[in-house]
């Protein structure tokens, strides 16, 4: 029987998974990928003469990569070297001492108490318990499975009637239902801001999102080498099982023959034949015709107004002054409906930005800089901002008054980043809009804002025969492990189709 050709268009995560799980089956599986290096969104960049992660660097879920690998008859702790953070996340709302959360929850509920009193800890528990049974309720039934539609969750899950509903929270906001587990605005601030991890508003977004705080809870991962190095080490696995690899290569349009997908045509003219096609850029890139005409009805477009968060970030090898910074901080903003009312209502630069820094030198325990005091480090500073970037957004004007104003801020939280222009760099969503086509700059697909908006994004197959997606813009939705399970939720319906149809 004819060997199939898959060919995968993208390295980031959703891709790489997929060409691993199909690699393995014995598929012949080539993988094009735009740009020099595997990653996508989990990119390095060079600042200053150092390399630095400038996408994600809060790796969660890693049980996801564990059975990724062991199902390729490999270990992912004979890859790649992750030790386990103590404390998730340093905050501050830029008076007093600076408040952590801890991977050890008995820890946390201590910190909760001392911040904001014993009937906050008690709150903070039922919070817990109550994240989850999120996670629990739909774990098996919608992370793990093909996309289901509302009523196929329902009965995957067995929460059918009101009671079993009210358990997932798909019709409270998230925002109203953290006002009944917190009484302190800060926690129920900080417990919002993970709405953001998945690019939403904590105004918009529906309390399911609690769960993101529950999967936290379950451990978040530092990489020796950066998280760069999960990209590697899957397009290394993939190598391993048989994929080929194509960089600086890009995909312009996908062939159909005969009412099902026959090849690509890549640019520089070169025509590339292929018995199934699984694009890893953004489900949005179809519909405005990024791979051509004859895919571009295969899913519904995302009008801009579904775009999830961009962002602007600084990559700064830089000294820092002052705050004591962890491997994870954030600045919290005091006006945080305002934040996103810019954001999402008004599509501008917030004026009150809540600012994330990864100190990529630093671990997660004691504040160092290093024996001998300040020298500069390795740091990315993220700002939440419209997906815009089509627009050419934000312009010079705009972005130097949001460096302005985020630098100014973190100064007034005690924290001094001494840059310099020859060791700064920024990318806005405009830059995200180049490097990842029809998005505007959104990173994560579309917002999960309202109850029904996680089922508005597409499953793995799509319209048209032989074409299937993955990644962050595809069920079950973005961030790094959910984007590869979806690369494996594509695999499985590639290899699905193809029993069935007997290869
Ligand atoms: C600044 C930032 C911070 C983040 N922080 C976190 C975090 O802390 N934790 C977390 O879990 N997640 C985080 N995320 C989100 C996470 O990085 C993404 O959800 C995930 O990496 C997306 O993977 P993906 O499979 O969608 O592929 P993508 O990363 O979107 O990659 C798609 C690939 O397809 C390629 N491609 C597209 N079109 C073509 C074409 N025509 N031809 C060839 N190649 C093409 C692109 O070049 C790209 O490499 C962050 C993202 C960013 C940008």
């Amino acid at each position: 029987m004819k060997t199939q050709h898959v060919v995968v268009v993208g390295a980031g995560m959703g891709g790489l998974a997929a060409a691993i799980d199909l690699a393995s089956r014995g598929l012949r599986v080539t993988v094009l990928e735009r740009s020099p290096s595997p990653g996508g969104k989990m990119r390095e960049i060079a600042v200053g003469g150092a390399r630095l992660d400038a996408g994600p660097t809060v790796f969660t879920m890693r049980w996801v990569f564990e059975e990724l690998f062991a199902d390729a008859g490999a270990s992912l702790g004979e890859s790649l070297r992750l030790r386990a953070a103590e404390v998730l996340a340093r905050h501050t709302w830029g008076d007093g001492a600076p408040f952590d959360l801890f991977a050890d929850a008995a820890r946390s509920t201590e910190a909760v108490g001392e911040l904001a009193g014993a009937a906050e800890a008690k709150r903070f528990v039922a919070f817990c318990a109550r994240a989850r049974g999120i996670w629990q309720a739909l774990e098996g039934p919608f992370i793990r499975g093909q996309r289901p539609s509302p009523g196929e969750l329902v009965r995957r899950s067995g929460l059918s009637g009101l009671s079993g509903l009210a358990r997932i929270s798909p019709f409270t906001l998230l925002w109203k239902a953290l006002g009944e587990h917190f009484h302190d605005p800060r926690l129920r601030q900080l417990f919002g801001r993970y709405a953001t991890y998945c690019g939403s508003s904590p105004f918009l977004a529906p309390a399911t999102l609690m769960l993101v705080a529950h999967v936290e809870q379950q451990g978040v991962w530092m990489v020796d080498g950066g998280m760069h190095q999960i990209a590697r080490a899957m397009a290394d696995l993939a190598t391993a099982k048989g994929a080929t690899f194509r960089y600086s290569t890009t995909a312009e349009s996908v062939l159909v023959e005969n009412g099902k997908v026959g090849g690509l045509i890549l640019q520089g003219g070169e025509r590339l034949a292929a018995d199934i096609v699984l694009i890893n850029g953004d489900a949005a890139a179809l519909a405005a015709r990024c791979f051509g005409p004859q895919v571009a009805a295969a899913v519904p477009p995302v009008p801009p107004t579904a775009r999830s968060l961009s962002a602007v970030t600084w990559g700064l090898l830089a000294e820092a002054e002052g705050f004591p910074l962890l491997r994870h901080s954030v600045f919290f903003g005091n006006d945080y409906p305002g934040e996103f009312r810019d954001i999402f209502t008004h599509g501008r630069l917030p004026s009150s930005p809540t600012v994330y820094v990864c100190a990529q030198d630093r671990g997660d325990k004691a504040p160092t800089v290093g024996p001998s005091g300040p020298r500069p480090e390795r740091l990315l500073v993220l700002v939440n901002a419209p997906a815009r970037g089509d627009l050419s957004f934000p312009d010079a004007m705009e972005l130097d008054t949001c460096t302005a104003r985020t630098f100014a801020f973190l100064e007034r939280c005690g924290l001094t980043l001494r840059r310099t222009p020859e060791a700064t760099r920024v990318t806005t969503p405009a830059d995200f809009n180049s490097l990842f086509p029809a998005t505007g700059g959104a990173l994560y697909g579309r917002a999960s804002h309202g109850w029904s908006a996680t089922f508005d994004r597409p499953g793995a197959k799509t319209a048209m025969p032989g074409l299937y997606l993955a990644g962050g813009s595809v069920h079950p939705g973005p961030g790094v492990p959910m984007a590869a399970l979806s690369g494996r939720l594509a695999a499985q319906a590639v290899l699905a189709d193809l029993t069935s149809r007997g290869r």
